[in-house]
């Protein structure tokens, strides 16, 4: 621990993940919350592995990608680490942060049909349901494997074109839908608010999203296991927790911004 932490962007990482940890506590605060009662996914799209690890060895849990492709290259090559890592703990009898808790990764982009096995498979939830098409893949791999694919509802609460996400009029029918699947655990919902430099546009959107999701408890066919608000990222998080998100899902105030401005990773 005291190598990983001596290089100065190493310590930059563990700074700036402090700070995201503080932030969420206060905003919990805020809100009359606790800061443990926000999950914070860490989002990797642009981080380097060597620095997944590191915040692995200080102990956290859950990361979030958003491409397919690099969820499916990295997460066992990551696991494994984790695992040796375990190994290696357990028999040298090391404290907890020598033995870290396998992570639990988070698919929080687009998926391709004929991926969402892989998908499944790699994570524990899955944020970004937005489709009856994906939803019957994601049943059909539940089936197979006789084991629920847990997941969320992407709705978009702001009324953006362009924007993924089921249309607020068609959220009630989809909720019934997938609830209807029975290798489907229907979770929550996620959303996404529109792109601006200031957080508080995005209370709009998250007040909605919030809405909807109380509205779904007293009327949909749910039960208690869907308890999951999955919005807020480095931009608006606190926001977010302040309308009652209970997950977070930080990319670029924990590893920077990424060094070439255009998403590369993209295609
Ligand atoms: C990239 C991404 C995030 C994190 O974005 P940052 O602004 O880097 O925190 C959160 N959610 C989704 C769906 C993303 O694609």
């Amino acid at each position: 621990m005291a190598i990983a932490q001596k290089a100065t962007p190493d310590g930059d990482l563990l700074h700036r993940y402090g700070l995201v940890l503080d932030r969420i506590e206060r905003a919990a605060a805020k809100a009359g919350r606790k800061g443990q009662q926000v999950v914070l996914v860490a989002v990797t799209k642009f981080a380097e592995p060597e620095h997944i690890i590191q915040l692995v060895q200080a102990g956290h849990r859950d990361f979030g990608e958003n491409k397919v492709q690099q969820l499916l290259q990295r997460a066992p090559m990551i696991d494994e680490r984790v695992a040796r890592m375990r190994a290696l703990g357990a028999a040298l009898g090391a404290d907890p942060a020598a033995k870290p808790e396998p992570i639990r990764w988070h698919m929080i982009g687009q998926i391709q049909r004929n991926k969402a096995r892989q998908v499944a498979d790699a994570c524990r939830l899955i944020h970004s349901v937005d489709s009856l098409k994906v939803a019957e893949e994601l049943q059909e791999v539940g089936l197979k494997r006789d084991r629920p694919v847990e997941v969320l509802l992407q709705v978009n609460c702001s009324g953006e074109a362009a924007k993924a996400g089921c249309p607020t009029p068609a959220l009630l029918h989809m909720v019934e839908q997938i609830h209807s699947m029975i290798y489907l655990k229907l979770r929550g919902l996620m959303t996404i608010a529109p792109d601006s430099e200031h957080p508080e546009d995005s209370r709009p959107t998250f007040a909605r999203c919030r809405e909807l999701f109380e509205e779904i408890r007293t009327v949909g066919p749910v039960g208690r296991e869907f308890n999951i608000l999955s919005m807020g990222m480095s931009n608006d998080y606190e926001v977010a927790i302040e309308e009652g998100a209970n997950i977070v899902r930080v990319g670029s105030s924990i590893f920077g911004q990424p060094a070439n401005a255009t998403d590369e990773l993209d295609q």
